[in-house]
């Protein structure tokens, strides 16, 4: 198994070899500032306790307040949520908003639990957190299996608490509860705007085929984005399955089977095939947006993409990477391809702070901006020192936490 934590530092090895850091910065930025392990104790439907284990870790705030999702899922560690934090540090930076990096998590399947167990434990890893996290201290967000739903319950413990109604502590909130709009969709929509903005750099064809590992919160919503625009999604896959048609899947009718069965296996729709074959399906751009460590040493020999944009956290391991720079397949990393995310939680913030509501219009127009600019501004460092697209990234976003740090 591949610690998501030692990738991470890989990946910044390989970076700050290319460009000179200080000695002081590169050993201050591979330890968190803080990381904390709490137990939620949770009186269950049938009437028993039981305790569960909870993480926040706080990677880096040079930048402004941590701000990065809390994770619910069984396999979840505080190694995970240390990557995952790392890679906000990161990501923030990427994109240039006022946050620094942080992430939170649970061990825990959430599909095991009902509903009010799902909200005592929602409310306790907050009692647990709330003297660490604030609007000016740490930001958390939705990640992987955590709704809006969930923070709305961790915005109102935190408000019962501290007297602080402002939701300004915790974003991807449900619009009536201080959401902001296009927050739902804002990971796979930036990833898009990233994806517009490279297209034809990375010479992809102006009709794509496209391939999306996991139909959950970015990978249902890239598969209409994409869709809508005119490419093809022939596969796309979930833990239970995976489906494909060569001639574009409906989407439309592939989100009703989901809502339905609980899975997009056995939709009429296509052909049912194994979720690990999903990867090696042929097409011009490959979505990751599960969990990390997909793409790996043993199986990237047989990816069949031209590009693979990451929307997942983490989805190609180091030696991966350097499988696929050799083959000349072109990454689109993760802390600048999922970055749309982070960036609407950060205008919710704002939003919050000031009292105001903008328009979906007005926040993709934000949203597109800062992707566009970005992207544009690492394919050029990549040009510029001959390297690939998450080095380039790594390194602008490594700059900019090294000049805050000063
Ligand atoms: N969990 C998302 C991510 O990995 C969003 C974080 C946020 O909105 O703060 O980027």
């Amino acid at each position: 198994m591949n610690n998501p934590f030692q990738n991470a530092l890989e990946q910044l090895k390989r970076a700050t070899f290319l460009v000179s850091f200080s000695s002081d910065f590169l050993e201050q930025i591979k330890h968190p500032n803080r990381q904390m392990n709490v137990s939620i104790p949770v009186k269950m439907d049938d009437g028993t306790l039981k305790v569960f284990e909870g993480y926040r870790v706080q990677f880096n705030n040079a930048r402004g307040p941590y701000k990065g999702g809390i994770r619910f899922h069984q396999d979840t560690d505080i190694e995970e949520v240390k990557a995952l934090a790392f890679w906000m540090a990161l990501k923030c930076a990427v994109v240039n908003i006022p946050m620094g990096g942080g992430k939170g998590g649970v061990t825990v399947n959430p599909k095991e639990l009902s509903e009010s167990e799902l909200e005592h434990l929602s409310r306790g890893w907050m009692r647990r957190m709330v003297d660490v996290v604030g609007p000016q201290k740490d930001v958390p967000a939705p990640d992987v299996n955590t709704t809006p739903q969930i923070m709305a319950w961790m915005a109102d413990e935190f408000g019962k608490i501290t007297g602080d109604v402002s939701g300004a502590v915790i974003t991807g909130k449900p619009l009536e509860s201080g959401g902001s709009e296009g927050r739902g969709t804002a990971t796979a929509q930036g990833g898009f705007y990233v994806f517009e903005a490279l297209r034809e750099q990375l010479l992809l064809p102006e009709v794509c085929s496209v391939v999306i590992q996991g139909f959950g919160n970015a990978g249902e919503h890239a598969a209409h984005i994409w869709t809508r625009a005119g490419h093809k999604v022939i596969a796309t896959s979930d833990s239970r399955g995976a489906i494909r048609n060569l001639d574009g899947l409906d989407i439309s009718a592939l989100s009703e089977h989901k809502k339905a069965t609980g899975t997009v296996a056995g939709f009429a729709g296509g052909e049912t095939f194994e979720a690990s074959e999903l990867l090696f399906q042929a097409c011009d751009l490959l979505i990751p947006a599960a969990l990390e460590n997909q793409i790996r040493e043993d199986n990237a020999s047989y990816l069949q993409t031209k590009v693979v944009l990451e929307l997942a956290n983490g989805p190609t391991t180091p030696e991966a990477d350097d499988q696929l720079i050799a083959r000349g397949v072109r990454v689109i990393p993760d802390i600048l391809a999922n970055a749309g995310g982070v960036t609407v939680s950060t205008f919710e913030w704002e939003q919050n702070l000031k009292e105001e509501h903008w328009s979906e219009e007005e926040v993709f127009v934000k949203l597109k901006t800062i992707m566009e600019r970005e992207a544009l501004a690492i394919f050029e460092k990549a040009t510029t020192l001959s390297t690939d697209l998450r080095r380039a990234a790594f390194i602008i976003a490594l700059e900019r936490i090294e000049e805050a740090m000063k």
